[in-house]
């Protein structure tokens, strides 16, 4: 079995890749295939590269490459080459390496491996078209393979457009792919495909090729989506003389409903996920379970122990479920192992961002260390314009800490600690089916209780010891609490009332339970 291999790897001999396109953001296929190749790179003392392969012009964009490699760092997939930091085979971005490439295309003409093909776009079109529907494969039909080197020489001097074709032989071409063994394709259903549109313009097949082989690549894991590519690879290996590397292609991550990924299923920009409010622990913990199981009930992986743990043996052939409610359920679980510290800190970001709080300096005074702003002791509340201090709002993250599922929900469940005055329907104060009158009157209890607390002693505990008999008295509890966590924070869930009490402190709490009657 093609498994038993991996036995063999020595420590230090694997060099895998990425090889992304900037062509768009860091979404979820690729940055689940980059944790793949690094858990396999890090298991085995290997190197982890990372290659931009950026020889589509009109659709890469500096803009996506910045994005791809600023992200992979905030998920902690590290490279040790790639082109920000270079490397012993450098450069690493494709359009920096056009003249290696144009040696191979060279190489590939004067060999006699390749040749131009001057066919034009349409006449192509119109063959692929003709050849569809008699049910045939729509390939080249090798036409400019017959010219002469006169003929060709002749018509490259006329300034004739052409690519340059590779010269497919016709044979059956299989590899083992480590995942899922043996894979053959008939060399007929591939034909000449184009290698290079000119010598300084290298397409992905050849380029592919040369850099896996110059950058001594030991193992090719990428997507299920590459296998149809890997024929095509494998044969400009062979008339390179180039060696083989392994390979192993990744089950496809599919939506809930077993369809394609798409934005509808969640395959937004990692990027979103980080302005979500999803950790990175979380998202590698989670990402690492699309396509690979350690068999078991343990669910919570940390990047050291998914190093460990991993192994290809483990990786499934079916494809991948992206279920957005493990993501949040293992979002939760690592908010909750965070320090409260800590979880203020990556909270207030939020918090400032919808203008609850502003910290007390100048804008311009933020420093880039923690998201481009500092960790000030001092905050303002627009709203109440009141000052508070670091600790104030740690309290209100910390009783939220169990309940959150990404960070940026931590504005919408605290909004009500920095408002001056709570907008909500009456309705919303009632429990089961009790009257106003009623309602009024739970409140006016509270109040009586509430009245009687010395400030100093106005803390979750007390509020607990004087209200709670009160409330049993009542037979339901929600006949006194609900109300009374309705009025506190005007919203239908919350954390409880003397939590909550305890932080707005008395003089609020009291205004509260008035404006809350003032309905009545
Ligand atoms: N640029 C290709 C991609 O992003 C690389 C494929 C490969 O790994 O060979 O899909």
């Amino acid at each position: 079995m093609a498994i038993e291999e991996f036995k063999f790897i020595r420590p230090g001999e694997v060099r895998v890749r990425i090889a992304p396109a900037p062509t768009g953001f860091l979404h979820i296929g690729l940055a689940r295939t980059a944790l793949f190749n690094y858990l396999f790179a890090k298991k085995y003392q290997g190197s982890f590269i990372l290659r931009i392969e950026d020889t589509d012009v009109e659709r890469s964009d500096p803009r996506f490459e910045k994005d791809i490699l600023e992200n992979l760092k905030w998920l902690g997939i590290e490279w040790s080459e790639g082109p920000d930091i270079g490397g012993k085979f450098g450069p690493y971005r494709q359009s920096e390496r056009l003249e290696i490439y144009a040696k191979y295309i060279e190489k590939f003409l004067n060999d006699n491996l390749a040749y131009h093909c001057f066919c034009s776009e349409e006449e192509l079109e119109a063959r692929r078209q003709y050849l569809m529907s008699v049910g045939q494969p729509p390939l080249y039909n090798g036409k400019c393979r017959q010219l002469s080197s006169e003929q060709t020489q002749k018509l490259l001097a006329l300034g004739e457009k052409s690519i340059i074709r590779f010269k497919a032989p016709v044979k059956k071409i299989a590899f083992k792919d480590l995942l899922r063994g043996e894979i053959e394709f008939d060399a007929d259903l591939i034909g000449d495909f184009a290698i290079a549109k000119d010598l300084a313009t290298p397409l992905y097949n050849l380029a592919v090729v040369v850099d896996d082989f110059e950058m001594k690549i030991s193992h090719i894991i990428r997507g299920e989506d590459h296998i149809p590519n890997t024929p095509k690879q494998i044969l400009l290996q062979r008339a390179l003389h180039f060696p083989q590397p392994e390979y192993l292609h990744l089950p496809l991550i599919l939506g809930q409903d077993r369809s394609k990924l798409s934005k509808r299923h969640g395959a937004i920009a990692i990027s979103d996920y980080k302005k979500a409010g999803y950790l990175a622990e979380a998202f590698i913990n989670f990402m690492a379970f699309l396509g690979w199981n350690p068999g078991g009930e343990r669910e919570i992986y940390s990047m050291p122990s998914l190093i460990k743990e991993f192994s290809i043996e483990r990786i499934q052939k079916g494809g991948a479920i992206f279920n957005v409610k493990r993501l949040d359920f293992l979002n939760g679980f690592y908010i909750r192992q965070k320090s409260p510290e800590k979880l203020t800190e990556m909270c207030l970001l939020y918090l400032i961002e919808e203008g609850l709080v502003v910290p007390t300096f100048k804008s311009e005074q933020y420093p880039p260390a923690y998201g481009g702003m500092e960790i000030t002791q001092m905050y303002k509340i627009p709203e109440t314009r009141e000052e508070v201090s670091l600790d104030y709002i740690q309290k209100i993250v910390t009783i939220y800490q169990e309940r959150l599922k990404k960070l940026s929900e931590i504005s919408e469940l605290t909004d009500f600690f920095f408002k001056d005055k709570l907008e909500y329907d009456k309705e919303l104060l009632r429990w089961k089916e009790m009257g106003d009158r009623e309602i009024k009157d739970s409140l006016i209890r509270v109040e009586k209780i509430i009245s009687k607390i010395k400030p100093e002693d106005f803390n979750k505990e007390n509020l607990e010891k004087e209200i709670m008999p009160e409330a049993e008295k009542m037979g339901d509890r929600g006949y006194l609490l609900w109300p009374f966590r309705a009025a506190l924070s005007g919203k239908k869930a919350s954390a409880g009332p003397f939590e909550i009490a305890e932080i707005l402190g008395k003089k609020k709490v009291l205004r509260r339970i008035k404006e809350a009657k003032s309905k009545f």
